[in-house]
């Protein structure tokens, strides 16, 4: 800690009961010199007296605990004669902690979760919590967003009993922008007021990537106009896997001699087969020449992955175009409906095949999209034992906003 020629530290004590040594720091006449008054910016200010003593959190010194001490002097201005105390160059963004032990406080909590951090440090995890949402807060707010041009959306904590939240991404820097409560049409609005207090324009924004939900739809259409709508390769197979899931709930449902087949198989379904363990392997071996629907819908889910892996949008179209066929003349031959989830999907994807071709015009990096589902999990972690969305906002914004903190610019 360098405290220049305005303050010194005048005793150090190490009080061997309470394990802990106190730094006593003074104020020096150099003070006065570079003063400020903080009311009028006069720097006529001398000194009036001290206010009474108080304790900062400092780094530990050989692993004891060390607390700067210091009655603050108290200035008097001459211009507009107001007396207030000076500010202690040493104080953090909290009350009664130094820079430097935030700044270590902080490193934790970028690498484990906020009661495991303030085990190790001593403090509560609600001081710590207060230290961050005023860091995040500050680094937040001054953030520009002026070079913002692909936008991301997608809506997080899916699972029931949570608050729904939106979270807005810049593409191209593959940051966190913003996090909204709700998942409806609104948040847009909130979006495009925060795009300009940060200086953006909803008209700098070319490209916006979202699911595929009349929500968003609606937002995007309301409120970027000038956007090109992109539905990421991630959404779309996302709902594919969805109805295949339907439909494998459907057909165990009303076929007995299935439903012990299918028994659960479901995370069978939902995986591609890389990812299957051996277990799951060998299920597939004894399942793969049942006659079960649900197997031919996985084969579909399968074949529309494929298409991604068409070199141009003209081939990708022809692509999803044959494979929405295919879909519906299957459909149409089952006597019984339960490919009806699949057929649905077919419908979707050529509602919004634009969009999803736009995948091959726009050049959009969509797994900054993608990784952001296991960001949030990692991000629900770090603020175990607090649910609240105020909670996980701070810390998505800490772990993935890449924000400056510590912050003390402002
Ligand atoms: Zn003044």
């Amino acid at each position: 800690m360098a405290l220049g020629d305005a303050w010194q530290v005048t005793q150090m004590n190490y009080h061997e009961k309470e394990q802990l040594m106190e730094i006593r720091v003074t104020d020096m006449p150099a003070l006065w010199r570079q003063e400020k008054c903080p009311h009028c910016g006069c720097q006529t200010v001398r000194g009036y007296d001290h206010a009474p003593e108080r304790r900062w959190r400092h780094l530990n010194v050989c692993q004891i605990q060390a607390e700067i001490v210091c009655a603050l002097p108290r200035g008097e201005c001459l211009g507009c004669a107001k007396v207030y105390t000076v500010r202690a160059p040493w104080e953090g963004r909290s009350r009664g902690l130094t820079q430097e032990f935030e700044a270590f406080a902080l490193t934790l909590m970028r690498e484990m979760p906020v009661k495991k951090a303030g085990e190790i440090l001593g403090e509560t995890d609600q001081k710590l919590w207060r230290m961050l949402f005023a860091h995040v807060d500050a680094a937040w707010k001054d953030l520009s967003w002026e070079n913002v041009v692909w936008v991301g959306a997608d809506e997080m904590n899916r699972k029931k009993g949570h608050n729904y939240l939106t979270v807005f991404v810049d593409l191209q820097a593959k940051r966190v922008l913003l996090a909204v409560e709700g998942k409806d049409a609104s948040v847009w609005e909130r979006f495009t007021e925060e795009l300009g207090k940060h200086n953006g324009h909803p008209q700098a924004i070319t490209q916006i990537a979202i699911d595929m939900s009349p929500a968003y739809k609606k937002g995007v259409r309301e409120h970027f106009g000038n956007a090109t709508v992109v539905f990421d390769k991630f959404h779309v197979v996302s709902q594919v896997v969805q109805a295949v899931d339907e439909v494998r709930r459907l057909e165990a449902r009303t076929d007995s001699q299935a439903r012990s087949e299918l028994t659960r198989t479901s995370w069978l379904w939902r995986k591609n087969p890389e990812t299957w363990t051996a277990k799951e392997g060998d299920r597939w071996t004894q399942l793969k020449d049942k006659p079960l629907v649900t197997g031919l819908a996985y084969a579909m889910r399968l074949q529309l992955q494929r298409a991604y892996d068409a070199p141009t949008a003209a081939q990708a179209r022809a692509r999803f175009e044959a494979w929405c066929h295919w879909v519906r003349t299957e459909a149409a031959a089952l006597a019984v409906g339960w490919l009806e989830p699949m057929r649905k999907a077919a419908d979707m994807v050529e509602r919004h095949l634009d969009g999803i071709l736009a995948h091959w015009q726009q050049g959009l990096t969509t797994a900054f999209m993608e990784g952001l589902n296991s960001l949030f999990s990692a991000v629900k972690r770090r603020a175990r034992g607090y649910r609240s969305s105020e909670y996980q906002t701070a810390m998505l914004y800490f772990v993935a906003g890449k924000l400056e903190i510590p912050y003390y610019a402002k």
